[in-house]
């Protein structure tokens, strides 16, 4: 078993690996920035070492840094958490060249299904339904327009190593394909360092809901259900839930055999997530695996009463799995408002500063997995998400008034929040209907500027008499 885990993250995430390894016994080690030097999660840790400057480049990417650092403590094991080098086989590789454990799948695992163009045709394979695309990489737009008119307009160009919405372009007609194909490719070398890229159908505001697993190293598969998660802006998620209001129970079954099919046929041994875009007809399409923990992890946690990362560091250290399909059971609902420090007013612009006041709400069934504290001052380099607020109850009514009471009691100040924005898609009847899809926050903003403008009217209007 392992005994001492180095945890190669910052912020909620790194708390919460944190909280877990206390449970289980194991001592935990914090590496950090020197931008995070006061945070949370290096206060939280048996120990904490710092490993390089602000920028991420410099620390929590800096390989080498992470290994001396975990080495040089003692450390058996290094958990990714979500970012950074989670899903980085090269990382993988070198850890446990070092001797060491990585929590994660094995890095061959990583190659296959963490590069999208390679899953598709992995999951095309295990007759797992994919978005109609191309057969893999795109190397040019003449070819890549020819696939798109085969596919047929409008077209996603997507970064086959890509991640959190970035390297992807729509591109709508044989017109602007190739504007959109280079500039695919760019923002895919930028941000991931390769500029692969490929070709899906771009589907009309599907639902994105994905199927929680967990595998381990001896074949077993079960699945925790599935979790909504369509409330999204600029392919950014904002709020998940579990399980999903709108699908079939007969297609949710389907849903989870095929990603429990799609992790044997890879021999997936971790957690991790099977991605679907599900249409109107509840026809649903693989999109990607995430081979990692997700931010989403703790609504799935909630509806099943299991601990993903315990048994995340239980799989990583060989152990068998606890439990069977049969034991998980869906207990209620759960969902999830993630809350980031931004200026809502101003684009959702990043809003780093320092946390002057805090209040947490709190009470049965209300879930607060934090990186901050008052008088913390959130550094400017990474995500600006700084909380994330949960609830639970038997019904998704119940859970929908429980989530807006807590959005209630949750002040923080010192920092713009979206706090106020979450608190508004709380009452949006659209979104309490359950029927949402990608393109609802899109609605959603349209519907905002047309009752500012209306309100501005009367205000004139009013001024005028
Ligand atoms: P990333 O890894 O960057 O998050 P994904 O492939 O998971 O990229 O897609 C992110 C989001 O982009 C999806 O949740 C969905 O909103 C949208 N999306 C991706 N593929 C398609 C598609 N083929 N049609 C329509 N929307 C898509």
């Amino acid at each position: 078993m392992i005994k001492k885990i180095l945890i190669a993250n910052r912020g909620e995430i790194a708390v919460r690996i944190i909280r877990a390894c206390k449970e289980m016994g194991i001592k935990t080690v914090a590496i950090y920035s020197t931008a995070d030097k006061e945070a949370l999660h290096v206060q939280l840790a048996d120990e904490a070492i710092c490993v390089g400057g602000p920028k991420a480049k410099d620390s929590y990417l800096n390989m080498a840094n992470i290994i001396s650092a975990a080495s040089l403590t003692g450390c058996d094991a290094i958990h990714p958490g979500f970012g950074f080098l989670s899903e980085n086989s090269k990382f993988a590789r070198l850890v446990e060249r070092c001797q060491m454990t990585f929590i994660g799948p094995n890095p061959d695992v990583i190659d296959k299904m963490g590069n999208k163009s390679e899953a598709r045709k992995i999951m095309q394979k295990a007759k797992v339904p994919v978005v109609p695309g191309s057969k893999g990489v795109v190397h040019n737009a003449a070819e890549g327009v020819k696939i798109a008119a085969q596919i047929g307009f409008p077209v996603l160009i997507k970064a086959s190593n890509g991640g959190g919405g970035k390297g992807m372009r729509t591109s709508y007609s044989e017109d602007d394909f190739e504007d959109a194909f280079y500039t695919a490719k760019a923002e895919a070398k930028a941000n991931f360092g390769d500029d692969d890229v490929y070709i899906e159908k771009l589907l009309l505001n599907p639902k994105h809901v994905e199927v929680q697993i967990l595998a381990d190293k001896h074949g077993n598969v079960i699945h925790l259900f599935e979790r909504d998660c369509s409330v999204q802006r600029r392919k950014q998620k904002m709020i998940e839930e579990s399980p999903c209001f709108f699908l079939n129970n007969d297609v949710k079954e389907n849903m989870y055999q095929d990603a429990i099919k799609a992790c044997k046929s890879v021999k997936y041994d971790s957690v991790g997530t099977i991605e679907f875009l599900v249409d109107q007809n509840q026809d649903y399409y693989f999109i990607e695996m995430n081979t990692r923990i997700q931010v989403e992890h703790p609504v799935s946690e909630m509806v099943t009463n299991v601990d993903i990362i315990k048994n995340q560091i239980r799989i990583a250290s060989g152990l068998e799995l606890q439990l069977k399909q049969e034991d998980i059971k869906l207990l209620g609902y759960s969902m999830e408002c993630r809350i980031n420090a931004e200026d809502i007013d101003r684009d959702f612009a990043p809003s780093p500063g320092k946390i002057t006041f805090m209040n947490l709400p709190g009470g049965k069934g209300v879930r607060i997995d934090s990186s901050t504290y008052v008088g913390y001052e959130i550094p400017p380099f990474y995500d600006s998400m700084i909380l994330k607020l949960i609830t639970f109850a038997p019904t998704r009514l119940e859970c929908i008034r429980k989530m807006r009471g807590a959005l209630e009691e949750l002040i923080i100040e010192g920092v713009k929040t979206n706090i106020e924005y979450q608190y508004m898609i709380l009452h949006s009847p659209l979104f309490i209907s359950g029927n949402y899809n990608i393109g609802f926050i899109e609605e959603l903003q349209k519907e905002v500027v047309k009752s500012e403008k209306r309100i501005s009217r009367k205000k004139d209007e009013a001024q005028n008499i």
